[in-house]
């Protein structure tokens, strides 16, 4: 409770004048993540000791170590926090950004904690972080950097296939997990296991079909799921279907660029997108490969073709639509421009991007959100499904594959001699596909997205204290990971 009394005073000294503007300041991140947790601990039934224990980050390092870059050696600090074991391994993914600190690592180690649970991916939540900025260092150095951090985890016993298994966030990819596979695998001679001690590879390195893409296109199917019929899409207060739905989204990285791609694909039309550097706005619609292409070419999104120039990216946030997707940082969404929002729905790509202060701003003018701990949980899912893959030695879909074709052949010949009609050489290539581990990925990403948002449904309809999406996919998880703290007996 001392916690929750640190964020209501911060939150209430927090009124500081600057050049003559009252500026109300925001919970830190952790204290946002705290403030979730207790709404909904107020709205389930367990002991106080055991929301505690649900609570609370179980262990938090910190690391220094040196690096040489250039002609000088640097100090860089790292973080890697396991917010709970009641499942194992721990997982979450490695952020590299020079606001990176203790507070943020921990707000994001306890999201995974819940992630996990609602989605129910069975690890416990952890997360990991180096403060500085990539951008400012050649990649042989960020290399070195990477490497002597998984020296440091790996020197804590702080990963493994069995103990904490990383994953790609703000900052890394699939380049960073191959280093950080790389190096654990150069101590671990004789681990059979050992290249599931990190997941987000690259496919030749041990990862899997669709791991990139895993969280923008869940986010996809959640938002799809949520606009699925005329009683859900009410909530928001939009009619049903994603087709013409008008979106933005904040940040075109890994996150923002898939979820876009995803929802354009399924029938929404992309009005804006905003970097750090603007943001651009276009009311017919702009195609994201087209736009990332222009970026990529010109180092910029400003000045791409139709579109209107936003200087000042964040204020693309206040342009209206009807779906706003924020992918790219927390506390994106502040008191500072709440008041401002004119969306009918806020999709959670990032992890923490609405403040707790802006959350009670937005609800009040009845604008609801689809959390992150469920929106943005298709890429913990997917890594899940990465780690099997590691675990079993074998792609998923190889033992079936041609087994299901032959099958699949068999019935089309028998259809076509039963009826007299011929199919043409396409419909048969695709009747008989059989599925291959692209097809497993998807399936099991989409079902679980669809599945855990009709659980978090269930906790907003059905207890009548719920009152927003955010809270009732806490509620979720506290009771999944409050059952499993119940059978090891540890609780009454
Ligand atoms: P990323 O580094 O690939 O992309 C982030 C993008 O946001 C970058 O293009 C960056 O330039 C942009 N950006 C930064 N500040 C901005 C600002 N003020 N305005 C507009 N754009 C800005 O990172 P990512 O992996 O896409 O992660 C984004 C968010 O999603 C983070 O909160 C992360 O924790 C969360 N997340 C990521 C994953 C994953 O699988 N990568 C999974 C779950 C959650």
């Amino acid at each position: 409770m001392a916690s929750e009394k640190k964020a209501a005073s911060r939150a209430s000294a927090a009124k500081a004048s600057t050049n003559g503007k009252v500026v109300a300041a925001e919970p830190t991140f952790y204290e946002t993540v705290e403030s979730n947790f207790e709404r909904a601990a107020a709205c389930v039934d367990y002991p106080r000791g055991l929301l505690d224990q649900i609570k609370v980050c179980n262990s938090v390092y910190m690391v220094r170590f040196p690096v040489r870059i250039g002609n000088d050696i640097q100090v860089f600090t790292g973080w890697r926090v396991q917010h709970s074991h009641h499942r194992l391994p721990t997982k979450g993914g490695i952020r590299y950004a020079d606001h990176v600190s203790e507070d943020e690592v921990m707000a994001l180690a306890a999201l995974m904690t819940y992630k996990c649970a609602i989605v129910d991916v069975p690890f416990g939540g952890a997360k990991g972080g180096i403060k500085f900025n990539p951008k400012n260092y050649t990649e042989e150095q960020i290399e070195r950097i990477t490497r002597r951090y998984t020296m440091e985890l790996i020197r804590r016993n702080c990963i493994g296939p069995a103990v904490d298994v990383p994953a790609p966030d703000y900052g890394t990819g699939p380049r960073e997990m191959a280093w950080i596979a790389d190096t654990y695998q150069a101590v671990s001679t004789g681990q059979i296991d050992s290249l599931a001690c990190v997941t987000g590879k690259p496919l030749t390195q041990g990862g899997i079909n669709g791991r990139t893409q895993a969280t923008g296109r869940g986010l996809y199917f959640g938002v799809r799921e949520a606009l699925s019929t005329v009683e859900d899409a009410k909530l928001f207060g939009l009619t049903p279907g994603l087709d013409g739905k008008r979106v933005i989204v904040q940040g075109l990285g890994n996150v923002g660029y898939w979820a876009a791609k995803n929802l354009q694909q399924g029938g929404a039309v992309i009005v804006g997108i905003a970097e750090y550097e603007g943001g651009i706005f276009d009311r017919n619609g702009l195609d994201v490969d087209e736009v990332f292409n222009h970026r990529k070419s010109t180092g910029s999104i400003l000045n791409f073709k139709n579109a209107k120039n936003y200087k000042n990216g964040n204020a693309l946030l206040e342009v209206e639509c009807d779906i706003l997707v924020p992918a790219a940082l927390e506390n994106q969404i502040n008191a500072s421009n709440a008041a401002n929002i004119k969306t009918r729905m806020i999709a959670e790509g990032a992890n923490g991007p609405v403040s707790a202060g802006a959350e009670q701003i937005l609800l009040k003018r009845g604008i609801h959100i689809i959390p992150d701990a469920y929106l943005n949980a298709g890429g913990v899912t997917v890594s899940y499904f990465e780690w099997l893959k590691n675990l079993s030695h074998v792609r998923f879909g190889r033992l079936g594959k041609r087994a299901d074709e032959s099958s699949y052949t068999r019935i089309v010949a028998a259809v076509e001699s039963l009826t007299g009609k011929s199919f043409s050489e396409l419909e048969r290539k695709v009747l008989v596909h059989g599925a291959d581990e692209a097809d497993y990925v998807d399936s099991g990403l989409e079902e679980t997205m669809i599945e855990a948002y009709r659980q978090v449904k269930y906790a907003y309809h059905s207890n009548r204290k719920v009152k927003d999406l955010r809270t009732a996919s806490f509620v979720v998880a506290i009771d999944k990971v409050a059952k499993s703290y119940m059978e090891l007996g540890i609780f009454p």
